[in-house]
Formats: C-alpha cells, structure tokens, sequence
C-alpha cells in the first residue's frame, strides 16, 4: 500500500498488549449462549432438548468451520460450542483475542441468519449474544480430556434435564418439588427414576441429546463433468474426480478411544 506519514497519536498502538497464544498448542475457543435459560424460555425451546435449537447451533458451528480454515474438530452441547485449532496454524498470527472474536462473531451472526431456518413458527425476539473464551492445550491427551470433559458435562446435565423435565411434564410437579425430589440423587438414582416412574430407558434416548454434535472434516469423492476441447477435435464432456473436504457431524462418545481411531487423521501426532 501507500506510505503514509506518521501522526503524532501512532504512539498509543504500543498500547496494544501482545496476546500470541504459545506455539505447538492446540488453541480452543469456546463459545457460550448468553442468558440462554431465558433466551429459550422466551423462544419457546422444547425440554428438555429442543432439537431445532441444536441444529441451529450445529449450522452456526459449520460456518465458522467454513470460513476459518485451520479448525480441526469442534464440539457442542446446549449453548455452547468448542473450536480446536489445528496445533500448527498460523491464522490470525496466533492472537487470541482476533481468534477469540472471529469465531464468536461469525457464530453469532449466522445464529441469526440462519434462525428461520430453524424455528420456522418463531420469531427471533432480540439479537443473541454469546461470550468466547480461548484456552491452549499442550499435548493430545490433554487436547482429549478436554472434549471429554466437555462431552461428561453433557451427559451429567442430559440425565438430570431428562428427570426432571419428566416430573415436571408427566408427573405433574411443579419446577421446585422437581428439583426438590433430585436433591442429593446420583446417576443411578435418577436411571431408575426415569426407568420406575415413566418407563423412560436413559440409554434408548436420543444421542444427538445425551453426547452432543462432534463436528470434523470427511474427505468426500465428487464426481464433475467438464467440457474440453482438445486441438482439432469437437468439444466433449469428460469426468473428473475432485476430492472436497465436507463437514461430518457425529453423535457418538468421544471420550473412548474407538472415534480417534477411526478418525485418526483430526489431531496431530
Ligand atoms: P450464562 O449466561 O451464564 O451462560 P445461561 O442461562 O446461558 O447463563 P447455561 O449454563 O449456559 O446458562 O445453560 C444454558 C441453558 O439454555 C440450559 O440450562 C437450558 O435451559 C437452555 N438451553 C440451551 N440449549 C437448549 C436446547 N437445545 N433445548 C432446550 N434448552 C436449551
Ligand atoms: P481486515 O479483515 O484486515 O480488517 P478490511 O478489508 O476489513 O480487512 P480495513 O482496514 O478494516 O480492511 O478497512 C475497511 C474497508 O472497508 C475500508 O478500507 C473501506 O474500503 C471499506 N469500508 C468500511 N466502511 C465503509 C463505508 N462506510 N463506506 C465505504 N467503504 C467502507
Ligand atoms: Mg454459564
Ligand atoms: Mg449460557
Ligand atoms: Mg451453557
Ligand atoms: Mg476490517
């Protein structure tokens, strides 16, 4: 570009502190929903899982993976979604705070966009916010026990939304005897409840709700045709394989090893 002369206010850019996120790590931006008990009262979100509310998140999820090359897999349950960046990128030189508002901004916007695709019966009441957070991870295991971690506060949250949005719903209790009858039970208790009281079988649930969206990259074949015209010849159509990369999103455990092993390419060695 064109040089231009320096003000005498270009010195309060020193300002700026540096905030490169250490090099080798896996960098995760984290997204969370604003409020989001309210916003999905106030929207009319089905409990305990509102499914178009999901899919809406796991559409936002894919346009940042879309526009920010370098996310190698991402995670999401209820209002929150987790960006892994691949450990070698260089978007962004790194900053956290470009890395940390890209994400969220562009998460944002397309929640928005893309709502009435989702809640075709519901208006969007007013703008959504979502706050981000980045944090590095300096090895795989711990790159993994994060997801895992995140994957845990899905279940734990699931099996207690199911319970007592079945006592509220079929068994006629009103939110504070629901949680009043949950205090102090443990995983087992509530199985059974659910198992006893409304002949609801946790395992049998949907695991879209009980393990959250995985989303990662799928080489996928794609068969094109081309016209060509070679020298002296007519113009003719030819097929061509091109190899694209498409986003895959999976509701499986991902705490075990079998989905890093049939999907080894995500993370690095
Ligand atoms: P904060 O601003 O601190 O994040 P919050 O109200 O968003 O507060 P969270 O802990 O993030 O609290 O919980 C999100 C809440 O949003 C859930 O407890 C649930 O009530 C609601 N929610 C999110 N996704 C869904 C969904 N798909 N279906 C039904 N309810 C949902
Ligand atoms: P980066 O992604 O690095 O920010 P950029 O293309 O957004 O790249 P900026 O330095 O932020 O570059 O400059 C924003 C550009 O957007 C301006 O140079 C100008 O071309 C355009 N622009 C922004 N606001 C207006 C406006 N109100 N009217 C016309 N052009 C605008
Ligand atoms: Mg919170
Ligand atoms: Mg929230
Ligand atoms: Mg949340
Ligand atoms: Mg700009």
């Amino acid at each position: 570009g064109v040089a231009m002369a320096k003000s005498k206010f270009e010195y309060v850019r020193n300002f700026e502190t540096d905030d490169t996120c250490l090099k080798n790590c896996y960098i995760v931006v984290r997204l969370d929903g604003r409020n989001f008990h309210k916003f999905s009262e106030q929207h009319g979100f089905l409990k305990p899982n509102d499914k178009r509310a999901l899919g809406l998140m796991a559409r936002s999820a894919e346009s940042v993976m879309d526009n920010m090359e370098d996310v190698c897999v991402a995670y999401g349950q209820s209002d929150e979604f987790s960006f892994v960046f691949k450990r070698s990128t260089n978007l962004f030189k790194r900053r956290a705070s470009k890395l940390m508002t890209h994400v969220t901004s562009q998460f944002s916007s397309s929640f928005v966009f893309y709502w009435a695709e989702y809640f075709t019966e519901q208006p969007l009441l007013y703008p959504p916010s979502f706050d981000g957070r980045v944090v590095l991870y300096p090895s795989n295991r711990n790159l993994r026990d994060y997801l895992s971690w995140r994957q845990a506060d899905c279940h734990i949250n699931n099996l207690y939304n199911t319970v007592f949005w079945a006592l509220v719903q079929k068994g006629g209790l009103s939110t504070s005897q629901a949680e009043e009858r949950l205090r102090g039970t443990v995983a087992g208790d509530k199985n059974e409840m659910l198992f006893s009281e409304f002949n609801i079988n946790y395992n049998s649930e949907p695991q879209q709700y009980r393990k959250g969206t995985t989303l990662i990259w799928n080489m996928a074949e794609e068969v094109v045709t081309k016209k060509v015209k070679p020298a002296n010849e007519n113009e003719k159509e030819v097929h061509v394989t091109r190899t694209r990369r498409k986003i895959a999103a999976h509701h499986c455990d991902i705490i075990g090893e079998q989905f890093w092993e049939e999907h080894s390419g995500v993370l690095e060695s």
